[in-house]
């Protein structure tokens, strides 16, 4: 699943492409992909232009004259920026014809993404954004101590929690927990001030590497002649039976809440009660 910086990766490409482009019209070819009333949709759509593209979490938010089009890519949604006269292939589910004869494709081979129109003052306060917590990078220790020490679950299920900090997948989650040098079961409550302001830069430090990279995927973006080059040096994920880049211990896996936790038992401890802060 695309993670912060493949969708950050996305956002910052499809601008060069998009920007500035006149929607002419819409095609929604896989209806359940659009929530809401299609028609509505398809005819406020046209004639808007393509004026910014932001990100929350793992949203990409289109800015348009008088709407806001949201966008999660799921599992495997990505856009194309190819010529109106390029055939439509098969797992192309919604088209936005734009001006100069181009189109912006929306392309899902399990169809699990979403895409919402909302009127640009709704989008803070209404699901899903609202529901999200900040960027690692908006966000600082102290809150973040706050938040830990109300949560008593695994420090990987932490991260994963959109609602306290937004855009971390399984992928990330396990490579911020070796980085910051923590075992993935360590309980959030039991982190110090210095853990969490640790655990804070891991996160930032990880995240900010893959998107200068990138990110890691490639399955989520492709545009016109541009693939993903995308393979970042992990240091967990998918490398069990490996050696630590660190140690040479060798990387193990577990299930934690239905999610593979990847980390090298030697150089991340469980973390057992909180320190003296
Ligand atoms: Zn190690």
């Amino acid at each position: 699943m695309p993670e912060l910086p493949e969708v950050e990766t996305v956002r910052r490409t499809l601008q060069h492409f998009v920007l500035g482009h006149e929607i002419q019209s819409v095609e929604i070819l896989y209806p359940p992909i659009v929530n809401g009333d299609r028609d509505l949709f398809t005819q406020a759509l046209s004639h808007e232009h393509l004026l910014d593209i932001d990100r929350r979490g793992k949203y990409l938010l289109f800015r348009l004259d008088h709407y806001v089009l949201l966008s999660h890519l799921r599992m495997e949604g990505k856009y194309l920026y190819e010529p109106s006269t390029t055939p439509v292939e098969k797992h192309s589910h919604v088209i936005f014809h734009l001006d100069g004869g181009m189109d912006l494709r929306y392309h899902d081979v399990r169809k699990f993404g979403r895409m919402e129109l909302k009127l640009p003052e709704e989008v803070d306060s209404t699901a899903p954004i609202k529901d999200l917590g900040p960027d690692p990078f908006d966000m600082d220790e102290k809150t973040l101590y706050q938040l830990c020490r109300q949560s008593a679950v695994p420090i990987k299920v932490f991260l994963l929690d959109q609602s306290k900090m937004a855009g971390i997948g399984n992928i990330y989650a396990n490579e911020i927990c070796y980085r910051a040098g923590w075992h993935p079961l360590s309980r959030a409550c039991d982190l110090s001030k210095k853990d969490v302001a640790c655990l804070l830069k891991a996160s930032q430090d990880v995240l900010h590497e893959a998107i200068e990279m990138g990110g890691t995927t490639i399955r989520s973006f492709s545009s016109n002649g541009i693939h993903g080059l995308f393979t970042q040096r992990l240091d967990v994920h998918g490398r069990d039976g490996e050696s630590c880049h660190r140690c040479g211990h060798t990387i193990t896996k577990m299930t934690i809440a239905q999610r593979t936790a990847y980390f090298c038992p030697n150089c991340q401890k469980r973390k057992r009660k909180r320190g003296k802060t």
